[in-house]
């Protein structure tokens, strides 16, 4: 297949752009791409912007079933309101919530979804499961996870009791689902909650058994400035001093928000690669602050982005988050803080290195054909002769074509493998279930 005649935004070390150019596309991969005309005639793109797939690296799909609950909380409040709710989830509802924010996700350009699902009610099986096939059926490629919470109220957590696991459950339930690898399109991480969740012991415990079976290694980590205190009080450090205590500090580790670092927090990020995943939104939906992106990308520190659980972000959006980053970046640090073509960088080629997956964030020669097509046509763009930067300042925008490994997901801006209504009308009769 080759794509022509559209305006190539590569993402690779230099940043190349093809403002007229073309993409030939062959097995599931990028093959050659170039600057004018193709070798041979290929589908006419009409001047439509075409960008790597974007990466989501934080979310919760599940939570797609409880928007706009806890309108006015904190993170902590929000969660104890929340708990007993997600105590009702099981693999009917897991599954109708995974399509519904997978969809959103992919008509928002998004190929690949890292899901931090940590919520296992007793008696419930095949939860993860359930979102690896909603992914398949979509054509996305999804980054599942083991997630876990083994710290009850009763022990100085947060989660009430009833919604805790025993540990040795979570470790051999992690043991038996990295079995669900598959070369690209199904990833499995390790992903205790974090730390007012999770004994130190999980956390030990679920590195070694990540490090012993080359999984990557994930937490939520210093979100809120009552996670510091909790940290203080419970564990007598802060959150960062926290992961290295249970042996966290390193390159396999991404953590989730980070809005609460200290200067010293991102230079032990960089020193040690440990990357984080940038949520903006649902930062700003909790009043929980802004992470400080610019100082972790000067220091080198690996960030990507993430829409976070649709629970603290109603909009399943990752293009959103392009243009969140943004915004946020610069109202933190002046208008130079960060460009249109960095926020897009975040959420494609930095969303990669993140996940450590380097087929998957740029358009070059043997990387997956993961990419996504903008029209350049609609109202919101006239008047915009910087297409690229045009985009991202007047996101969000549905995608007019999602290929992931070379296959449509999107075409016209409509799911090519389902029904859109479909997964709407299922998702409410979930939602509805739950709340009774
Ligand atoms: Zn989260």
């Amino acid at each position: 297949m080759i794509l022509a005649n559209g305006w190539i935004v590569t993402m690779d070390d230099a940043g190349t752009e093809h403002e007229r150019g073309w993409l030939r596309v062959e097995d599931g991969l990028v093959a050659e791409l170039g600057s004018g005309d193709p070798p041979e005639p290929g589908e006419d793109l009409h001047g439509a912007v075409v960008t790597p797939g974007l990466v989501n690296t934080h979310h919760h799909l599940y939570q797609t079933l409880t928007r706009a609950r806890a309108q006015e909380a904190n993170l902590f409040d929000w969660l104890r309101e929340l708990y007993p709710v997600w105590a009702g989830i099981d693999e009917e509802s897991e599954y109708a919530a995974a399509r519904t924010g997978l969809a959103e996700l992919a008509l928002s350009g998004c190929s690949t979804v890292f899901d931090h699902h940590y919520v296992f009610p007793r008696g419930t099986s095949g939860l993860v499961e359930a979102e690896v096939r909603a992914a398949h059926e979509l054509g996305v490629r999804i980054v599942a996870s083991r997630g876990s919470m083994d710290l009850g109220e009763s022990d100085g957590g947060l989660p009430p009791d009833s919604l805790v696991e025993d540990l040795d459950a979570v470790l051999a339930d992690t043991e038996r689902l990295a079995g669900l690898q598959d070369d690209g399109w199904v990833q499995i991480a390790v992903a205790p909650c974090s730390p007012f969740s999770v004994t130190t012991r999980l956390m030990e415990e679920s590195a070694e058994l990540a490090r012993r079976r080359g999984l990557v290694l994930h937490t939520h980590l210093a979100e809120t400035v009552e996670e510091h205190g909790y940290c203080r009080e419970l564990y007598n450090c802060t959150p960062v001093e926290y992961l290295e205590r249970v042996g966290w500090l390193d390159g396999d580790v991404w953590c989730a928000h980070c809005v609460h670092l200290s200067d010293a927090d991102v230079r032990t990020f960089a020193e040690r690669r440990v990357g984080v995943a940038h949520c903006p939104t649902s930062n700003l939906r909790l009043g929980a602050g802004v992470a400080p992106v610019r100082d972790l990308l000067d220091a080198g520190v690996r960030v990507g982005l993430g829409v976070d659980g649709t629970a603290s972000n109603e909009r399943g959006d990752l293009f959103l988050e392009v243009k969140q980053a943004l915004l946020v970046a610069r109202g933190r640090g002046g208008g130079k803080a960060m460009t249109a073509r960095d926020a897009l960088r975040l959420g494609t080629r930095g969303g990669a290195a993140v996940l450590k997956r380097d087929d998957l964030g740029s358009l070059e020669p043997g990387k997956r054909a993961d990419l996504a097509v903008w029209r350049t046509d609609g109202l919101e763009l006239g008047g915009a002769d910087d297409a690229v930067a045009g985009l991202v300042f007047s996101g969000p925008h549905r995608v007019d074509r999602l290929l992931v490994g070379g296959e449509d997901v999107v075409r016209d801006g409509r799911l090519v493998t389902a029904d859109e209504e479909e997964i709407a009308r299922e998702h409410r009769i979930q939602a509805r279930r739950l709340d009774r």
